[in-house]
């Protein structure tokens, strides 16, 4: 039997980073940006108003009040957008919209608030300071500045930025593209009746939905039945558009598992016993053309899950240069005694807390690894070292913290 630590070695040696792709922007969301983007000009572009009112010359206003004001006339109108040459010389003003580009000779604007509104004869009542409600050319970056540096992940802010700096396309990390299958005559689609010993396709939905939050863009394609050609023509079909194969089911040592004898046959997948629990029995290797990285996880969904949570998110990390590759760790004090098997890394469904200041921990269901309501409940992996057999009640555990439950 492999340690999971040699076979988690052995698929990361496997794959390679994925190659830098130009992309449009929003297909480019949570992508690791691999170039570094500077401003292609100053933020903002031209100094303007950021208010609605008047563009002034801030000396031609001193002392106005309520009891005292100040009237001017409006040589015109600077909307957003604005490209006229409209200027203010002393004694006049110009109505100027948020936005708007300031006009030469006006050095403030007076918020519409501080005025009657007219656009002829402005009545203004209170006197602005210099500068005041302006926004200055290259006062957020300017130009030739580094404002997103490569290794960033593309938020919605910095989407933003690279929108208003003129770049529609960006050099990125891919998201890896991966091809989720189940395998099993027992499967149907959910929604479809489960008589005669019919369970619903549970994993490939698991693992689609795994895959998309490690980051990558997943292909379901549902289930096919315990049949090898069937299954080969499946994977060979998907290739295409494939970074990443996962499968589920059909690699233990039972009388129908395709996948087990399908793939074994071609000779570039090694199946393998992990010592774990749950997830032993483990398939990798690469397949096709292009030598795909495959893994060919067991079907019992807790053991998908966890495969994927120690082999697969990894790997996808990988690919996507995102580091660190595993998720946060912390030790809990756990909260009630728990039976390992002996030689085998044990991964117990958990429910982290924090007591006092510090976690606690306690196992979420049983440790059977088709328990899945459990898993569902659960908000963390609790590691059994594999030569532990035994551990009690506020033993201290390292445990492996999820992302949060929804809600
Ligand atoms: P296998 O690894 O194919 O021997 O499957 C082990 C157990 O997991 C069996 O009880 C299967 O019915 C169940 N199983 C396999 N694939 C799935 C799946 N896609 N969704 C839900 N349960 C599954
Ligand atoms: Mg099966």
């Amino acid at each position: 039997m492999k340690t999971v630590d040699q076979h988690l070695a052995d698929c990361l040696s496997a794959v390679d980073t994925l190659s830098p792709l130009e992309l449009r922007l929003l297909d480019a969301h949570g992508c690791t940006l691999s170039e570094d983007v500077t401003a292609t000009w100053d933020l903002p572009p031209f100094t303007n108003s950021s208010m609605d009112g008047y563009a002034v010359r801030s000396a031609d206003l001193a002392g106005a009040s309520e009891s005292a004001p100040v009237v001017l006339p409006v040589v015109g109108d600077i909307p957003a957008g604005y490209s006229g040459a409209l200027a203010v010389s002393p004694g006049q003003c110009a109505r100027i919209m948020t936005g708007g580009p300031m006009p030469a000779g006006a050095d403030a604007v007076v918020p519409v608030e501080w005025t009657d509104g007219d656009i002829v004869q402005v009545s203004i009542t209170k006197a602005p300071q210099p500068n005041s409600y302006v926004r200055f050319q290259g006062e957020d970056a300017s130009q030739g500045e580094l404002i997103v540096p490569s290794g960033t992940r593309l938020g919605p802010a910095q989407l933003a930025l690279l929108a208003a700096v003129g770049r529609a396309r960006v050099l990125v990390r891919p998201r890896p593209r991966v091809v989720v299958m189940s395998t099993g005559s027992e499967l149907v689609e959910p929604g479809e009746p489960i008589a005669g010993g019919k369970i619903p396709d549970s994993n490939s939905f698991m693992l689609a939905a795994a895959a998309n939050a490690a980051g990558a863009t997943a292909y379901r394609i549902g289930f096919v039945p315990d049949e090898p050609k069937q299954l080969i023509t499946t994977i060979e079909d998907q290739l295409i558009r494939a970074d990443l194969v996962i499968t589920t089911g059909g690699v233990s040592v039972g009388a129908f598992d395709v996948v087990k004898e399908a793939l074994g046959r071609m000779g570039t997948v090694a199946f393998d016993r992990v010592a774990m629990q749950p997830g032993m029995p483990q398939g990798f290797g690469t397949i096709g053309p292009d030598s795909t990285p495959i893994f060919t996880l067991p079907g019992n969904p807790v053991s998908a899950f966890v495969s994927f949570e120690m082999f697969v998110r990894p790997v996808l990390r990988r690919m996507q240069a995102l580091e660190p590759l595993h998720r946060p760790t912390v030790r809990a004090v756990l909260q009630s005694a728990v039976q390992s098997p002996d030689g085998k890394r044990q991964f117990l469904r958990g429910d982290l807390d924090v007591e006092d200041g510090r976690y606690v921990v306690s196992t979420v269901g049983g440790p059977g690894s088709h328990l899945l309501a459990g898993l569902a409940n659960a908000n963390s992996l609790i590691v059994v070292p594999d030569e532990t057999t035994h551990l009690s009640a506020g033993d201290a555990v390292t445990v492996i913290m999820l992302e949060r439950r929804a809600g």
